[in-house]
Formats: structure tokens, sequence, C-alpha cells
């Protein structure tokens, strides 16, 4: 019987796997996709996950595959001028920070290659489509396979990290859907982009904004993200052309660029999750919440969460102990460590689709420079959250 099953294997899933056949348990991971399998994303990867991706001994797999490191953020308000702005080089780093860009495609793929190396029992194409229960104690799964025979997997913990549409959702009424408008995000990968230098190039405009970056081999993902509405039908291949070619800065990077692929788009972006209230059972990575892209860090968060899971997760091993009462720590503990950086997300949010907020703001972080960097500091994870989501920031950041 296996210590743990994890359902899902995304970064957070196979993040917790490599953690937790470190400290010696015994893993089955079920994904129900083949890899290499593709995903919608930014993918650029804040700088503050580089020493988790060390940890996990899946860095060097990354760098090999020749990515793309950029410097920091370039950002533009309603074709307004661009910014550019740096990762800052905190207290005790030799030099300024730099985040990865690699496409998902290779990463998740180098990801489950290392969880596969290390000896974790790997299941693709096993879809998990129930829990099972003891004594009020998720204490299994059950789901099917490749060849749509049925199997079920026991283990006193699982682990489920099956990002946005996950089980436990469904399972356990567990997703508070973010009020408002429904959000679309589609992309693609360019080739032959003119990108002025290593920066993720955001531009804000209506609908909505873009993120563009280099991913390395002459290779750029730019992603839309706009209201539901504004698409008014329009089918999303021609809607993110028209609409991409809409903006001079964008314009300017694609204008001899090909699209080298069919547009990809997934729906309804933010949402947050209920505390799971049984025992036998964690959830990481987007499965317990997703925060806007905008901000880029959801592959740092799924990271983070699972590092902290496979602490808790330890705990309760040693004491024998999965229910609630204990597992709840991890509840604790992540939103210590989270809830501010997902209200600084809600007020990004807030502010990028008011042109006179946005406008403003870059204003602001154009005249002061350090405010600049503390904010791109804390959006690539290497500041905590509260000193930008402080009175005394937005003050500054008002009054600039
Ligand atoms: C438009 C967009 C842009 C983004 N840009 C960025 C960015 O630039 N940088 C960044 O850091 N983050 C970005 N993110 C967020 C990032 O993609 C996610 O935070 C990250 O993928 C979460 O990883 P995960 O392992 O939790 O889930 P996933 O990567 O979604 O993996 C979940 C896995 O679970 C499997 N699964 C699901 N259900 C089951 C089941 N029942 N049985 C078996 N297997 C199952 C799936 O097949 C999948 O492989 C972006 C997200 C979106 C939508």
């Amino acid at each position: 019987m296996a210590d743990v099953i994890i359902i899902g294997g995304g970064p957070s899933g196979c993040a917790a796997a490599l953690g937790l056949n470190r400290l010696g348990y015994r893993v089955v991971l079920c994904d129900q996709a083949k890899f290499p399998r593709d995903k919608v994303c930014g993918e650029f990867i804040s700088p503050a996950a580089d020493p988790i991706l060390k940890r996990l001994g899946v860095l060097d797999r990354i760098e090999a595959l020749s990515p793309k490191r950029l410097k920091g953020v370039a950002i533009s308000s309603y074709e307004g001028e661009e910014i550019v702005i740096d990762y800052p080089q905190l207290p005790g780093m030799d030099a300024r920070p730099t985040s990865l860009s690699v496409p998902r495609y290779e990463l998740d793929a180098n990801f489950m290659e290392q969880v596969k190396q290390v000896g974790v029992e790997v299941r693709e194409q096993h879809k998990v489509t129930d829990f099972l229960f003891a004594e009020g104690l998720v204490n299994g799964v059950r789901g099917w396979d490749e060849n749509k025979t049925s199997f079920t997997l026991k283990a006193p913990l699982v682990i489920d990290a099956g990002g946005r549409n996950a089980l436990s959702f469904k399972k356990m009424d567990l997703k508070k859907e973010s009020g408002g408008d429904t959000k679309i995000a589609m992309a693609a990968h360019w080739e032959g982009a003119k990108i002025a230098d290593d920066y993720c190039y955001m531009h804000v405009s209506r609908p909505g904004y873009t993120g563009i970056s280099s991913v390395g081999k002459d290779r750029a993902n730019l992603v839309l993200v706009v209201n539901r509405q504004s698409m008014h039908g329009e089918k999303p291949d021609k809607f993110y052309m028209d609409t991409v070619m809409q903006n001079c800065h964008r314009r300017k990077i694609l204008q001899d660029a090909e699209c080298i692929e069919s547009i990809r788009s997934i729906e309804s972006l933010a949402f947050s999750v209920k505390p799971v209230t049984c025992g036998g059972l964690l959830l990481v990575g987007d499965a317990m919440g997703f925060i806007d892209p905008f901000t880029g860090e959801g592959i740092y968060l799924s990271l983070r969460s699972s590092e902290i899971a496979v602490e808790v997760a330890d705990k309760a091993f040693k004491k024998s102990d999965w229910s609630n009462e204990v597992l709840k720590d991890y509840e604790v503990r992540r939103r210590q460590e989270f809830d501010k950086k997902f209200l600084l997300s809600r007020l990004f949010q807030k502010l990028i689709y008011s042109r006179f907020f946005c406008d403003r703001v870059v204003r602001a972080l154009q005249r002061k420079p350090e405010l600049a960097e503390t904010l791109v500091g804390v959006i690539g994870d290497l500041s905590p959250a509260q000193t930008a989501v402080s009175f005394k920031f937005l003050l500054r950041l008002m009054s600039a």
C-alpha cells in the first residue's frame, strides 16, 4: 500500500511527490494525461522559485533546456510609454535575480521525468473519479485507466494537485468563483518576434491585457486575457489576432512575427477554495485557489504550497494521525504565507481595467523607480506581499 496518493502531475503534484519521496514515503502519482502535455500559461516563473526547483532536484534539468532568463517586467498602460523594471537585488544576493521562461510542454515533462527517475510510481492516463472514505477520513481513490478499466488505490493521505478542475471541487463543493465578469485567456507561441530585451512585456489596453515573453529558440509566448463579453461571440483565433494587433507596442514586437500554432484558450480565471473539512486530504497548487495570472506567480505558489504540504504530511505520518485536526495546520500556514499576495492580485485586477488608475500607477512607478522595484520584488515573490500591501506603500504610490 502507498503512503500517499497524488492526483495530478503538474508542478504542484510533482513537487509534492519529489518532497515526499525524499523523506522516504511511498508515493503513487496519477495523472489523467499522457506526458508531455501542454497547458495555457504565461510560462515565466517567479525568480523565488529557483531555490525550490534546486531543492527538488529539477533546476539542472530545466537549465539544460537553455531557457530564457528574464530580468524583470516591462509594462505599459493603454498604449502609453513602456516602463522597464528590474527585479531588485536584495540583501544577501550576489546579483539581481532573474526568472525562468520556459514552455510548459517542456517544463512539466521534465518535472515528470524527475519524479519517475527518483522512483515514484507514476500512473499516466489514470483519471481519478472519486475518493474512498473510512471513518470520515479520505483513505484512497478510485478511477479509470487508459483501457477504461477501473482501479482503486488506498493510502492514509491523498493530495489533490488536480489544478483548476480538481476532483475535490466537484466531490466536496469547495470552489468559490470570484464574482464579476468571466475572463478568458488565449495563448499561442510566435516565431520572429522583435523583443527588445529579456523582460516579460505586459501591455494593458482595451479590452484586456497581454503578456509577451521570449521562451528561447526564437520563440515567444503571447497570452491575451479579456472579459468574455468583449468577444461578442467571435471565434478565439480571429479575436486574438485582431485584439493583439490593436496595440501599438505589440504591433512593433510582432510586425515580422508569425503565430506558429492555433490559439489555445481557457475560461474563468480567478477563484478561491473553501477549507477541506475531512481528514486524509490536502489540496495543493491551483487546487487551493487561483489568482488571475497578471502577476504571474501560479507556479511559484504551487511549488511553495507543496513544500508546506509535505512538512505537514510528514508531521501527520510521525503521529500516525491524518485527521483534519492535524492537517489543518497546512491551511493556516498557507493562508499566512499567501493571503496578502492574493489580495494584491485582486487589487491589480481592479486597477488594470480602469484606465484612470492604471495610467496613474504606471506614471507613479516611472517617477519613483524604488517603488517600482519594491512592487516587482513582491510580484516576483522575492519580498513579502505586505511590503506592497500596506497603507504606507499605497500612499507613497498615489502621491508620487
Ligand atoms: C492564462 C494563464 C497564464 C498563466 N501564466 C502563468 C505564468 O506566467 N507564471 C506562473 O507561474 N503561472 C502562471 N499561470 C498559473 C499556472 O499555470 C498554474 O498556477 C500552475 O499550472 C498550477 O500547477 P498545478 O500543478 O497546481 O496544476 P496543473 O498544472 O493544472 O496540473 C494539474 C494536473 O492534474 C491532472 N488532473 C486533474 N484532474 C485529474 C484527475 N481527476 N485525475 C487525474 N489527473 C488529474 C491534469 O491532467 C494536470 O496534469 C497561468 C495560468 C493561466 C490560466
